[in-house]
Formats: C-alpha cells, sequence, structure tokens
C-alpha cells in the first residue's frame, strides 16, 4: 500500500472530476471556508500569538489552503504556510494557489517553538494499514496470475505509520502549542474488519489491480488516533460528524450569503452544502476530531 500510493501520487494529480476522486475542498470553497474560520477563531480565542504558523498535512491541490487562508487572513492571522507533501506534481499545484509556502517530508522540520494550526483532510486514509488475519499478517504475494492475498478470513487492521503520525502532531502541539484538526472518513471505536478499498474514476476497483494506478485508502481508526494523540498535556475533543461540525460552524449561514451575492448560483451551493453535510452524502461517514494544547482553547463545533 505504501510504494503503490507513492507511485500514485508522485505520478499524477488524482483529484476531481478527470481523476479518480473528489474531496470536500473541492466541492465547495465553503468546506474551506469553515476550516479557515474555526482556526481563525481558536487562534484569536489563544490570544492571537503572532509566531503561530499554518500547517497542512497533504493539501492536494492547495484548495482548502487557499479557502482557509482567506479567511484566516481577514481575521488577522499573518503567519507562514507549511505545507507536508511528498508529491512533486502536487507540490506543484500547490506552488500555483500558495506561492508563499515552504514544503517538508515530515513535520519534523517546521519551524520550532511556532504554535501550529494545522489540518489534515483525507490525510490519514491514504496512509497504509496493516492486516491480520488470526494473528498472522497478510502478505501479498506474486503469482503466475498476478497479485494475490496469501490468506483471507477474517481481518484486523491498524496502522503504524498512522499511529506515528497521530503521536508526532501531539508531540508538536504539546511543545509548541496550537490546535490541529482532522478530517477524514473512518470509525469512532477500533473494530475488526477490513475497509482497505481501491478506487479509480470514481468507481470502486478489485484491491490488487493495477498497483500504483489506482487510490488505495483504509477507514481511518479515530479511536486509534485519539490515543496516540494524547501525548502530555494535550487534550483531544470528542469526534463529531461532518455534518453536524459543518453546520455548527454555520455552513448554511455562508450558503445563503453566497447566494445572496449570487442568486445565478443558489442551486449549486444547496446542492454542495448537501453532498458536504447530508447523511447520505459525505456528512456521515466523514469525522472530525481537534487536538489542542493545554492552553489553547476547544476549537468550536465540537462543544
Ligand atoms: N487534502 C487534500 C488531498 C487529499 S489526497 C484534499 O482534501 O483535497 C491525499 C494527500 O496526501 C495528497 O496531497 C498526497 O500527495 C498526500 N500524501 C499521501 N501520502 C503522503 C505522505 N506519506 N506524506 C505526505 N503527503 C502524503
Amino acid at each position: 500500500m505504501e510504494a503503490a500510493n507513492h507511485y500514485y501520487y508522485t505520478t499524477r494529480d488524482p483529484l476531481g472530476a478527470a481523476g479518480d476522486f473528489t474531496t470536500a475542498p473541492e466541492i465547495s470553497q465553503m468546506f474551506g471556508e469553515m476550516v479557515g474560520a474555526a482556526l481563525a477563531d481558536c487562534w484569536t480565542r489563544a490570544g492571537k500569538p503572532a509566531a503561530a504558523i499554518y500547517v497542512e498535512l497533504g493539501p492536494g491541490r492547495g484548495t482548502l489552503a487557499s479557502d482557509a487562508l482567506r479567511v484566516m487572513r481577514a481575521n488577522g492571522f499573518e503567519g507562514g504556510v507549511h505545507f507536508i507533501e511528498t508529491s512533486p506534481v502536487l507540490r506543484g499545484a500547490q506552488l500555483e494557489r500558495q506561492a508563499d509556502a515552504e514544503w517538508h517530508e515530515t513535520l519534523l522540520t517546521i519551524p520550532e517553538d511556532r504554535p501550529m494550526l494545522l489540518v489534515a483532510n483525507e490525510f490519514f486514509d491514504a496512509l497504509p494499514v496493516r492486516q491480520f488475519i488470526g494473528g498472522i499478517e497478510r502478505r501479498v504475494a506474486l503469482t503466475p496470475a498476478g497479485l494475490a492475498f496469501d490468506r483471507d478470513g477474517d481481518v484486523i487492521e491498524d496502522s503504524p505509520v498512522r499511529d506515528e503520525i497521530a503521536r508526532e502532531i501531539g508531540a508538536q502541539l504539546d511543545g509548541r502549542g496550537g490546535v490541529a484538526i482532522v478530517i477524514d472518513y473512518g470509525h469512532a471505536r477500533t473494530a475488526p474488519g477490513e475497509t482497505l478499498q481501491a478506487v479509480r474514476g470514481h468507481e470502486f476497483a478489485p484491491l490488487l489491480h493495477n498497483p500504483g494506478e489506482q487510490d488505495l485508502t483504509a477507514h481511518v481508526d479515530f479511536e486509534a488516533l485519539a490515543t496516540k494523540a494524547a501525548v502530555g498535556d494535550v487534550k483531544v475533543t470528542r469526534l463529531v460528524t461532518q455534518g453536524e461540525w459543518l453546520n455548527r460552524l454555520g455552513i448554511g449561514v455562508r450558503a445563503a450569503a453566497l447566494a445572496d451575492a449570487s442568486p445565478e448560483r443558489a442551486t449549486e451551493l444547496a446542492a454542495a452544502v448537501r453532498r458536504l453535510t447530508g447523511k447520505d452524502e459525505m456528512g456521515e461517514l466523514f469525522k472530525v476530531i481537534a487536538i489542542h494544547s493545554a492552553a489553547w482553547p476547544v476549537p468550536a463545533g465540537f462543544e
């Protein structure tokens, strides 16, 4: 999964109608604006520390950052922008939208001592998972017929890579202060079951077909993420659904304001709100959790 996704993201921009999948920030500007409003509000209540920086994990095309930072800048945030991104193709797309950003391979090289406002949308789901069957790790074998799993049965998944990044976010927040908002699809409790999936051209595809040519993701185990991120005095909020979170932050008010300004967009805006918040769309499967240092307030939408 690690090797296939590395090749996949290194060689293409997979987002949007012409690609393999569409993410929330690519559906509507309102998604990034809600993230920006939540971060700007949290930063304001933390006393507007001038040293604070914006950090995003896996920023895709940079769309979320552009929409969030527009709101944050309008609220007085002047801090630097730091992107953790391994794909040269997507770094190129991000450069077009945020020319003043700095790029990093991991969180370890972002400037020291600065409080961070971190966002990760659909980042953790792309990180590799392991699968175990009866306590034995499932492997992928190369057979004369192609790639095949070496065993079948009831699957239990875990992800040391995700665990390590969640722990690093917690450690960084404990040391430098700040807040992280993580949005992804997944489940609230650690549970057995197979969630690995492949998507190509907006359709599910067989897992082992075309390695490196289709998007491999697995549900995020938010219980594991929350446990790992709770480093030192860091606090982790409750988990809320994306629909509940966006509604609490006021996506309906924002949609009405945009529709007032551009009545010809009213139908499109209503459809975007439905896609982002609807229970049978992204509203319930996608979930949001925040991690914050002890001195920083709980961000809006999690109370
Ligand atoms: N957040 C964006 C893109 C999601 S796709 C959006 O919501 O539209 C996943 C993103 O994570 C891509 O930018 C991909 O290149 C990046 N990514 C995947 N694995 C990564 C890794 N190990 N380190 C850094 N970035 C990674």
